[in-house]
């Protein structure tokens, strides 16, 4: 019997067997690991099961970007695989991203629009320490090289890999629309189809279903099973700083609707292990591979690299899936290391972006009441037509720059220099300097912060009753959150009721308030913003009701994670390779650009290196 079907005739027994002595074991075990710290973490890691409850050759951590495409590349290369994911249902920020592909180096795409590239084009762009973005952020300086030179060497075949696996894209030239960081030689975006809006299929309706979906029913054709509901929490390793990685402890983490006990359900129920302990054990015989999705989620861990991220700020995909960094934090109690941690900073290309909706928490992307996770999102937000329409405000009621402003400085992609000169000095002199204030004044308030950790506090759109009707908007439910928009008859009454949002925890002065207000409307009058030269003030705030609607910017992306090599291998502190560990994706240090292509690429990767490792005993 082949191995694969040993492994389906052991989770279908299984499944059956019900609650085991070894769960309850287990279960003491997932506590002590778990929100413990490290040295709890680094004893469960030790505690190696006597007997495992789940096993396959390769075990992925994570079924998104990264997870996927490395486990079908594992199932491909003869490996058996399971997917541990922590969701109700598959894919991860990837299933709900905008489906802008960024992958280049020489693909069919590229060649067939006539677009010169190369991996030796790409590996140089890469790496170029000469090119700056706008604001002035290195684009490409604090690369690793050996993590480039693995994604240069394999774009191209990380394109044909999603074409092979039924990913969807338009056919239209690879373009530079939603491109961070990836290099300026060649247009090398490519464009995921995805047209039916939101549904279970597709919680929000955008391109990134037309690529994971059909990985979803390509991996399960290929044999990988999905264990869901069930978060990572341990990584075995033989002892915490020496031998192999051996498996995961996972505990069942299922997602309910509010006021419901019925865990909610994935779009696809097939190839779905069924388990019923609270904690499961899963033996890897030759590998884990992390592909959790980086730590921006998570507020101790990202403010390592910029403090100023405190709790107020949301995190995009929320609540579909959270970067919590419980891979990072599994794979450093086992001896790894983070890498190139000069890339995690907010001045770089959307890490932290101002978005075109208010009035909501949950604010990227713009969910509808058609989407299944929208019981957890509550409401839809307003979409913002005109930023006109609104003053924004800081936590203790000021205008803190001009509104109008970008949130963030856009890629250093194809067309971005003219002429652009691999490595040449004169690169940085070729673009126009646009400091990236808006972002770092609104994360720089003093004033109301306190401690422990003085916060800078939300920021909040105020307007009147007049900018509802320009804007067109309906203010009833779903349209806004009921502790995340407030109305008032007198902007006094504005500024109390804020209060009640949980991360405002200054009092906004009724007083600063309305100074603010009327020096604004007086601005308007004068027809010239002398405080932050917002071009054209054009309408004054001054018919009520009066609004505070949830403007606060949200963090996107992680940019620094877990240092690995060309073959996606953990390394640790010597940087020697954790034999039987993997990492790719947001969770994986060594990189600039943002999204799925470096994600897909290093899943494509660790999928076959991870399947053509040895089995241990
Ligand atoms: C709204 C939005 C739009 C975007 N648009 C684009 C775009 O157009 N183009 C682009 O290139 N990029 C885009 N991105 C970014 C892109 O989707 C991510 O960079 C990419 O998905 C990262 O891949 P990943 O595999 O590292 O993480 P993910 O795709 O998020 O997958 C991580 C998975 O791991 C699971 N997980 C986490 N911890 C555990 C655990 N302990 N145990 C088990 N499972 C766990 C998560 O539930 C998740 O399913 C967008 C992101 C968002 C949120």
């Amino acid at each position: 019997m082949d191995r694969r079907r040993k492994d389906r005739k052991r989770i279908s027994r299984r499944d059956f067997v019900g609650k085991t002595g070894l769960g309850i074991a287990a279960v003491a075990g997932a506590s002590a690991a778990s929100g413990l710290g490290l040295a709890a973490q680094q004893r469960a890691a030790s505690a190696i099961p006597a007997k495992w409850d789940l096993e396959a050759d390769v075990v992925v951590i994570g079924s998104g970007a990264c997870g996927l495409p490395a486990a079908i590349r594992a199932a491909d290369h003869g490996a058996s695989v399971i997917v541990v994911e922590a969701n109700y249902d598959v894919g991860g920020h990837g299933m709900i991203n905008g489906g802008q592909v960024p992958l280049g180096g020489g693909t069919s795409a590229q060649r067939k629009y006539g677009i010169v590239d190369s991996p030796e084009i790409l590996f140089k762009d890469l790496t170029d320490w000469s090119v700056v973005e706008t604001n002035g952020m290195p684009e490409y300086r604090y690369n690793d090289r050996a993590v480039q030179r693995a994604l240069a060497d394999n774009e191209a075949v990380a394109y044909e890999f999603l074409l092979e696996n039924g990913a969807r894209f338009e056919d239209r030239a690879p373009g530079v629309q939603g491109g961070h960081a990836i290099g300026i030689s060649a247009p090398r975006e490519n464009y995921a189809r995805w047209t039916r809006g939101q549904s279970a299929e597709s919680p929000a309706g955008s391109g990134g279903t037309g690529v994971y979906r059909p990985l979803e029913d390509s991996a399960k054709k290929k044999g990988v099973r999905f264990l869901l509901n069930y978060h990572m929490d341990v990584i075995y390793r033989q002892t915490p700083s020496s031998g192999r990685v051996l498996g995961v402890q996972a505990s069942y983490r299922p997602r309910l609707l509010p006021g419901s006990a019925t865990p909610m359900q994935p779009f696809r129920s097939d190839a779905v292990i069924a388990m019923t302990e609270k904690t499961v054990t899963v033996r890897a015989r030759k590998a884990v591979i992390i592909a959790t999705g980086g730590s921006s989620s998570h507020v101790h861990f990202r403010r390592m690299f910029d403090p100023r991220l405190t709790e107020e700020y949301q995190v995009a995909g929320e609540p579909y899936s959270t970067q919590d960094a419980s891979g990072e934090l599994a794979a450093l109690a086992v001896g790894a290391t983070l890498w190139g941690t000069a890339n995690q900073t907010m001045e770089r290309n959307g890490a932290f972006r101002k978005r075109p909706v208010v009035g909501a928490q949950h604010i990227y992307p713009e969910w509808t009441p058609k989407s299944p996770v929208f019981p957890f999102v509550r409401a839809t937000g307003l979409h913002v037509s005109s930023w006109a329409d609104m003053i924004l405000v800081n936590q203790v009621g000021r205008r803190f720059y001009n509104e109008d402003a970008d949130g963030w400085p856009y890629g250093t992609h194809h067309g971005f220099l003219d002429p652009y000169i691999h490595g040449d000095w004169r690169n940085g002199r070729r673009i126009t300097y646009k400091p990236q204030n808006f972002l770092d004044a609104a994360l720089a308030v003093n004033e109301g912060s306190q401690p422990p950790d003085y916060n800078a506090g939300p920021i909040w759109a105020i307007f009147d009753a007049d900018a509802v009707v320009r804007e067109k908007w309906d203010l009833s439910p779903p349209a806004t959150d009921s502790l995340y928009f407030f109305s008032g008859r007198t902007l006094a009454e504005v500024a109390a009721q804020v209060r009640k949002n949980p991360y405002q925890k200054a009092d906004m002065p009724a007083g600063t308030l309305e100074a603010t207000v009327a020096r604004y409307n007086a601005i308007v009058d004068f027809g010239y913003d002398p405080d932050f030269e917002r071009p054209n003030p054009k309408y004054k705030i001054q018919t009520p009701p009066f609004y505070a609607a949830w403007a606060t910017p949200v963090v996107h992306d992680t940019y620094a994670g877990l240092r690995i090599n060309v073959k996606c291998q953990v390394m640790d502190f010597n940087g020697e390779v954790i034999p039987g560990l993997y990492c790719g994706g947001e969770s994986a240090g060594g990189c600039s650009q943002h999204g799925q292509g470096r994600a897909i690429t290093q899943g494509v990767i660790a999928g076959k290196e991870a399947a053509l490792e040895r089995i241990s005993s």
